[in-house]
């Protein structure tokens, strides 16, 4: 068998393939293009076209796909085959530079919230040489960004590019600041650990609801749930251990840095985490990993559920979005050995502090969907409320840095920038404040909010925008300083440090209220962030609202990340995206319950009617009493089913989520008592004890 390093990368047209494969100038020509953005020129484009054509057809290849995100959170394709025809009858295989940089994919049908018509309906797609194309199957996957014809983004990716540049930009500023003068970029990177369960397919392929709605509708608690904490970090079960192995095999050929993986806290629940890398790949890559773990589970038998919350009573899935900022391999939030760099680290800081603080209402709607309802604020995800998490340690730095305000510390107690130089701050290796949403871990931020199913683009999108934003206040007024100051570039004078001193102080008096080192499950700190004027968006809807905000708008628009046409849009989207999902849950809860749950109590309570009457015809009394009992109940059920289902099909017919959601939860307290009263060959659906056990 042959090694991993073998075979990583495989199928991946990556920088080796390049170099082997392309002449000398276009392989630097191309180059010039990923590292730096310059324009592909045609002939370039033909050329690495022509090279990535031969390199996919030796591999097996017949199609190629502009590869891309629309915004209903999955990944798009539209296949096309290199065959051309020949004027000999034949056929050869083909493929432009015209192909390759640009494709009209006929998207009508994608969301567009009203930036396409439908009689404009062609969208394209434009090659993102950032990304390497892959293989999948027998396609060549290009990864693209998809845009309408007016030129406005219909997708995850532009935005998230466009966010790229602004950090990198006002970033930029801040290490000119501190006397950088060769950095050309700074990086955002994102290293996703994706929550994930497993369940055999035989069982969900009788359960409606987990095929049209990925989580359970129905279902009482088993006997055991993880009560136990016996699956956490546990041994890995052979199937499960078979499945991962391919798994880890596809993702490698595809070069992702598939790395990490074990058993999560709720039974049948895993996770996988990749080694990361810069945002826009780590979206391609994440995507992709999602993708392929569903059809990697089906080979061996199983189906794999990204759904933040399959099952009621256990742990839901998350995302863990664990996210940092560099520059030629350095880590910006890693705080450094000498007094110099712990500066640039606590002003790196305070940047994500002031950003998260004035932000937290676009955060919180980075995350909203109807599965992540389900997991926010339920005591096992952080709460819907964002704050962060920063340790004692650095905590107490921080309080040190903004004591220096208002002369009431004791002069001990202020941190001197640029003089003081900070403690060894521990890597959280062992996720010891899951409670928060936005947690320090050491060298980088861990955004645990997102759920298991979402996109990384948009938190990632919406961070790296607000902390462009920060850091851009930041370095101009450090900048007005620095002239005040009368220091050249790079110049560590004491007027610039007392000035960063006084600008980070302001900026954690302003901010520090979004600091939170508690336990967030406590009920409360939702009444101490009340008080402290922290948002607390529940539901989906009510986050979503961030994105019609005219301060939100204004961000996104003077960041060049979207227009407020794009951003309407995707709130437009998005609102709709939510109140679907809702409504194919609701039709889904009343068909399953009058056509499958309702029968089956029907034919207990009949053949319960049939036994009674047949006891009472013989004159025997035992059993008479409890088979009465069972009656009642039996019946008391009916009733009760009924009665749900007149109040589910109303608000269906009302259109109203909220109201859809309440009945659905009804209708299922009603179902899941009765699923003890029915006998176990009668129900109608593999329980939550055979489904959550697998071996
Ligand atoms: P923890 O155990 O604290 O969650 P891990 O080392 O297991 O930390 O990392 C979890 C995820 O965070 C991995 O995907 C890892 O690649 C990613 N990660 C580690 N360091 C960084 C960083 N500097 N920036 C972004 N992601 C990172
Ligand atoms: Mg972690």
């Amino acid at each position: 068998m042959s090694s991993v390093s073998d075979y990583f990368g495989s199928l991946v047209f990556d920088d080796r393939v390049m170099r082997a494969n392309l002449s000398a100038d276009v392989y630097a020509s191309l180059r010039k293009t990923i590292d730096e953005g310059s324009e592909l020129d045609i002939g370039v484009a033909n050329a690495v076209a022509d090279a990535m054509k031969k390199w996919a057809v030796e591999k097996g290849a017949t199609h190629f796909t502009h590869w891309f995100q629309p915004l209903t959170g999955i990944t798009a394709e539209k296949h096309d085959s290199f065959i051309s025809t020949s004027p000999d009858g034949s056929v050869i295989m083909e493929f432009s530079g015209k192909e390759l940089i640009k494709g009209e994919p006929d998207a009508s049908s994608f969301p567009s919230g009203g930036l396409r018509t439908t009689f404009e309906a062609r969208g394209y797609t434009a090659w993102d040489p950032t990304s390497y194309a892959f293989i999948k199957g027998k396609t060549l996957c290009i990864p693209t960004a998809f845009c309408s014809y007016g030129g406005h983004a219909l997708d995850k990716k532009t935005p998230l590019l466009r966010s790229m540049e602004a950090l990198s930009k006002q970033a930029l500023r801040i290490l000119r600041l501190f006397g950088n003068t060769s950095a050309k970029r700074v990086v955002s990177s994102v290293g996703p650990e994706q929550e994930y369960f497993l369940i055999s397919k035989e069982m969900y392929d009788k359960r409606p609801d987990l095929r049209f709605t990925g989580r359970t509708l129905f279902g009482a608690k088993p006997p055991k749930g993880q009560e136990l904490d016996d699956h956490y970090f546990g041994v890995i079960k052979p199937s499960v251990a078979a499945f991962m192995e391919d798994l880890n095999d596809e993702l490698w050929k595809l070069g992702i840095l598939a790395k990490t993986e074990h058993n999560e806290v709720a039974p049948s629940q895993h996770e996988l985490a990749p080694i990361y890398t810069t945002t826009n790949i780590a979206t391609d890559h994440n995507q992709l990993t999602m993708e392929i773990m569903q059809k990697v589970a089906v080979k061996h038998g199983l189906v794999c559920l990204l759904h933040e919350k399959p099952f009621a009573g256990v742990n839901g899935s998350g995302k863990h979005n664990n996210w940092s900022v560099s520059y030629g391999g350095k880590n910006l939030l890693d705080p450094g050995s000498n007094p110099d760099e712990n500066a640039l680290f606590l002003t790196v800081l305070c940047a994500i502090i002031e950003a998260v603080d004035k932000h937290a209402d676009l955060l919180r709607a980075s995350v909203a969907g109807a599965g992540n309802d389900h997991r926010l604020g339920a005591n096992e995800a952080p709460p819907a409320v964002i704050s962060i998490y920063l340790g004692d340690q650095l905590a107490d730095v921080i309080e040190r840095l903004e004591k220096g305000v208002g002369g009431k510390a004791k002069k001990a107690d202020t941190l001197k920038i640029g003089v003081d130089t900070l403690p060894a701050l521990p890597k959280d290796a062992t996720d010891r404040n899951r409670t928060s949403p936005f947690a320090f871990t050491g060298n980088k931020f861990e955004f645990r909010a997102p759920g298991s199913s979402v996109c990384c683009a948009g938190p990632t999108m919406v961070l790296n925008t607000i902390v462009a934003e920060a850091v851009d206040r930041i370095a101009g007024e450090l900048e007005g300083a620095k002239v005040a100051g009368k220091a050249k570039p790079g110049e560590h004078t004491a007027a610039f440090h007392n000035a960063l001193q006084k600008i980070l102080q302001e900026t954690l008096k302003a901010h520090s209220r979004i600091i939170f080192n508690g336990n967030g499950y406590e009920a409360g700190w939702l009444q101490e962030a009340e008080k402290r004027g922290l948002p607390n968006a529940p539901t989906t809807p009510a986050a979503l609202a961030a994105l019609d905000k005219k301060e939100n708008r204004a961000l996104f628009e003077k960041y060049g990340v979207m227009t407020a046409r794009e951003l309407k849009s995707r709130h437009e989207i998005f609102i709709e995206e939510y109140a679907t999902k809702i409504r194919i849950e609701g039709t889904c809860a009343r068909d399953m319950a009058s056509e499958m749950i309702l029968p089956a109590v029907k034919a207990e309570y009949a053949e319960t009617v049939a036994a009674f009457a047949a006891a009472e015809r013989m004159g025997v009394s035992s059993g008479t009493n409890a088979l009465m009992d069972d009656l009642v109940e039996l019946g008391s059920g009916l009733d009760a089913i009924k009665a749900n289902l007149r109040k589910l099909d109303t608000a269906l017919v009302e259109n109203e989520s909220a109201a859809v959601l309440a009945a659905m939860q009804a209708l299922r307290t009603t179902v899941d008592s009765l699923e003890h009263k029915v006998s176990d060959k009668r129900w109608p659906l593999p329980k939550y004890r055979d489904m959550l056990f697998l071996y």
